[in-house]
């Protein structure tokens, strides 16, 4: 148990038998202080702010595990001065007391919620404050040009060294331009890509499946204390979580596919980013698979043309998406399928997630945001717009740049965040 702020140490001492040291672990008892009846035996742990999670002084307890002795240290915690903490909040503070910014906390969240290790690393960059301080140093420049400007709108008459902004303002577009370029591979990363695996009864949709998942790991997670309460399958590919999509299959988990006539396959077709369309390559193409083909237009698609340990009798030639030759039953062409689609997601680019920057959603659309104001602010001065033009364009920019790592955000958002935070984290 965590407790966080100015009367950690007393109320904790109120309970704990023996005395707390700064940054010690201490054996001992929690007792009821009233009744002076033992709870439970206990390690616990005082740290001074401000070296700590929160920056503030916390105290953790290590209680046995059961939901009792939690359950009663608890009360005895709440009865003695604590209350109980929002979702999130610990982070929260970590943020409003400045040891972490926004982006920073952001990635807390995505290291619990990690998908794989790949997934992993990309959140890890973001708690370790790579893209806070890419950010941080573009803002720095900005703010450089705009207090030039602001100095000659309210100075005219000084002398004030002319200085040309352009090259400021065109670096720092191409260099915010760069980190929301690697964006949507860092989402992918963060969230998975919703992957549907379709096709017509009996070309081995199950056995591909099961051959993927044997190969992957696959992780079943029920998300607990989430917002998301439906069981997810994700299948691990070179690092990409593949999040399947079709909820009733899962449920069933068995009749995931088996069952998948064209309607069931539509659904999971529209909620897919991704289709893994399989057909059967050792029979001629049937009019139920051309059916699927047909709704596939607005997709990114990867055949896999299974089957091909038997002889090839399927004419492939029209089908306007990649194929690649796989046999569930031997395992023959499943490296190369998974090769396929981790790169046919990633846009055919191979980048490392260890180069990637940006994985949140948010944090792409504040980069958007600042690259449009740049762009205003640099037409602006093109077409010799007054100086009172370009620094709204800049303080617009620059206060995109500061919602994400916190420096200009609001309460609502702040709200919006943290809630979706487990208690205790
Ligand atoms: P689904 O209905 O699309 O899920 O298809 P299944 O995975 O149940 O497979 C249908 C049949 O095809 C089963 O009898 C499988 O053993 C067989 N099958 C699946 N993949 C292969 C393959 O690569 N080669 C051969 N020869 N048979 C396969």
């Amino acid at each position: 148990m965590r407790l966080s702020g100015p009367e950690a140490l007393s109320i904790a001492s109120k309970l704990f038998t023996e005395k707390l040291a700064d940054h010690r672990v201490v054996h001992g008892h929690i007792i009821d202080p009233n009744t002076k009846e033992i709870v439970d035996e206990v390690l616990t742990c005082y740290m001074a702010a401000p070296h700590t999670y929160t920056a503030e002084d916390v105290v953790e307890i290590n209680c046995h595990g059961g939901p009792i002795p939690l359950q009663a240290i608890l009360e005895l915690l709440l009865k003695h001065g604590a209350r109980l903490a929002n979702p999130g909040e610990f982070t929260l503070r970590a943020f409003l007391n400045g040891r972490i910014d926004l982006a920073q906390a952001e990635s807390v969240l995505d290291i619990i919620r990690a998908k794989t290790a790949a997934s992993l690393r990309v959140a890890m960059q973001g708690l370790k404050g790579n893209l806070s301080s890419s950010i941080k140093s573009i803002r720095t420049d900005l703010m450089n040009a705009l207090a030039y400007l602001t100095a000659r709108i309210d100075f005219p008459e000084d002398e004030i060294d002319e200085q040309n902004i352009i090259p400021i303002l065109k670096e720092a577009h191409d260099k915010l331009q760069k980190i929301a370029d690697s964006a949507d591979q860092g989402i992918i990363y963060r969230q998975g890509i919703k992957t549907a695996i379709v096709g017509r009864r009996n070309v081995g949709k199950s056995s591909l499946l099961n051959r993927l998942l044997k190969q992957n790991r696959a992780i079943v997670s029920p998300v607990p204390g989430t917002t998301r309460d439906t069981l997810e399958e994700i299948v691990n590919i070179q690092g990409v979580p593949f999040v399947l999509v079709d909820t009733a299959g899962l449920a069933a988990h068995h009749g995931l596919v088996e069952s998948l006539g064209a309607e069931r396959s539509r659904e999971a077709i529209i909620k897919a980013d991704f289709v893994l369309l399989v057909i059967d390559s050792s029979v001629p193409l049937r009019s139920t698979d051309k059916d699927i083909i047909n709704m596939l237009s607005e997709k990114s698609v990867l055949v896999a043309a299974n089957k091909s340990d038997l002889k090839r009798k399927a004419k492939l030639n029209d089908i306007p998406f990649e194929i690649v030759y796989v046999s569930a039953l031997t395992g023959e062409g499943i490296d190369q399928l998974e090769n396929r689609m981790a790169t046919s997601v990633l846009g055919g680019k191979v980048l490392s997630s260890d180069l990637l920057l940006v994985s949140n959603p948010r944090h792409k659309a504040c980069l958007e945001q600042a690259i449009k104001h740049l762009d205003q602010a640099l037409a602006s001065i093109d077409s010799q717009i007054p100086d009172d033009f370009v620094t709204i364009d800049l303080t617009s920019a620059l206060n995109a740049l500061g919602e994400i790592t916190g420096e200009t955000v609001n309460d609502e958002l702040l709200e919006i965040i943290f809630s979706n935070f487990c208690i205790g984290k």
